[in-house]
C-alpha cells in the first residue's frame, strides 16, 4: 500500500513530495499541523480538527488555503488513495516560500502538505496493563494552544521519555500538572475527573473533549481545574487522551505507584466508551 503525500493541492508519491529550504516552516517553524486517525476507514471527528487547524492557522495571522469543505474531500481522497485498513493523516500548513527574515509578508502563499500513512493502533496488552509517565518542566511558549509545528519543548521531553524508557511526559509547570507532551492528562479524585482548562497552558485536545463529553453523559463529574504534582502522586486514576493514545491509564508516575497500580473503573469505563463510539 502506498504511503500518499499530498502538496499544494496535488497527491504525488511521497518521495517525489518536497518543499523549498527558504518555506518559513523549514526556517522558523512557522505554520500550523493537525493530526487525525481513521478508525473502520473513516476519519475521526474531522470537523473538530479542521475547526482547531484554522484557530491555530488564524491565531499567527496565517491564511489557510482552504475551507473546511475543500479540506475534507482532500483528506477523504487521500484515505481513498492510501487505502490502508487505518491511517493517519498529517496535515500541515507553513506561511509559505520567502527570502529568510523574521518579519513576514501578508502576501505569503502558504505551503499546504498532507501525508497518509498506514496508523497501528497502541498494542491492546499496553491498553489493558497501563503504562507508566514521568513528569518533565513544561518550559513551552505561552500559546499552547496553537497547534505550531515549533515543537522543540515536546521533543526534548518525548527523548526524556524514550531515555527513560517510560510511556510519556506528563508536563508540570510552576507545580500545576498542564497537559502530556503528546497528549492530555486527566486526573481521578474521589470519583471526579479533573483536567487542565482550556486556554493558552494546553492544547485543547479533540479527544479531551470527546472524553470529557461522555464522562459527562455517564454522570462522572468533571472539573476544569489544575491539579498539583502532589494531587498527581495520590491520584486514584491518572488518564492520557489523544487521537493515537485513545483513553490510556497511567500506573505509574515518576515511579510511584497510581492507585492499585492498575487501570481503574473510571480509566476503563471511559475506554471503553469511546470504542462504542468509534465503532
Ligand atoms: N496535547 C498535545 C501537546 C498534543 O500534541 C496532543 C496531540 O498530539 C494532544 C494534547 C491531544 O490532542 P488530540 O486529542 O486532539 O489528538
Amino acid at each position: 500500500m502506498p504511503d500518499v503525500a499530498f502538496i499544494n493541492g496535488t497527491f504525488v508519491p511521497l518521495a517525489e513530495a518536497k518543499v523549498s529550504i527558504e518555506d518559513r516552516g523549514f526556517q522558523f517553524g512557522d505554520g500550523v499541523y493537525e493530526v487525525i486517525r481513521t478508525y473502520n476507514g473513516r476519519p475521526f471527528a474531522l470537523e473538530a480538527h479542521l475547526a482547531r487547524l484554522d484557530r491555530s492557522a488564524k491565531a499567527l495571522d496565517l491564511t489557510q488555503p482552504y475551507s473546511s469543505v475543500v479540506w475534507t474531500d482532500h483528506v477523504l481522497e487521500g484515505i481513498r488513495r492510501a487505502a490502508y485498513p487505518e491511517a493517519k493523516i498529517y496535515i500541515q500548513v507553513t506561511r509559505g516560500v520567502a527570502p529568510r527574515d523574521h518579519a513576514y509578508s501578508a502576501e505569503a502563499t502558504p505551503t499546504v502538505v498532507m501525508t497518509v500513512r498506514e496508523f497501528h493502533p497502541l498494542d491492546k496488552s499496553i491498553q489493558a496493563a497501563g503504562v507508566e509517565a514521568m513528569t518533565v518542566e513544561d518550559i513551552r511558549w505561552g500559546r499552547c494552544d496553537i497547534k505550531s509545528v515549533n515543537l522543540l519543548a515536546n521533543v526534548l521531553a518525548r527523548q526524556q521519555v524514550k531515555q527513560a524508557r517510560v510511556f510519556e511526559a506528563i508536563l508540570v509547570r510552576a507545580g500545576l500538572v498542564t497537559e502530556g507532551a503528546v497528549s492530555n492528562v486527566m486526573v481521578v479524585h474521589g470519583g471526579a475527573v479533573a483536567t487542565a482548562p482550556e486556554g493558552p497552558r494546553i492544547l485543547s485536545g479533540v479527544t479531551r473533549a470527546v472524553v470529557l463529553n461522555l464522562a459527562l453523559s455517564e454522570g462522572v463529574p468533571v472539573q476544569e481545574r489544575f491539579v498539583s504534582r502532589s494531587d498527581l502522586y495520590a491520584a486514584d486514576e491518572v488518564i492520557l487522551t489523544g487521537t493515537t493514545v485513545e483513553v490510556l491509564a497511567v500506573v505509574r508516575v515518576d515511579g510511584k505507584v497510581i492507585g492499585n497500580g492498575r487501570p481503574g473503573p473510571i480509566a476503563q469505563r471511559l475506554a471503553a466508551s469511546l470504542r462504542n463510539r468509534v465503532d
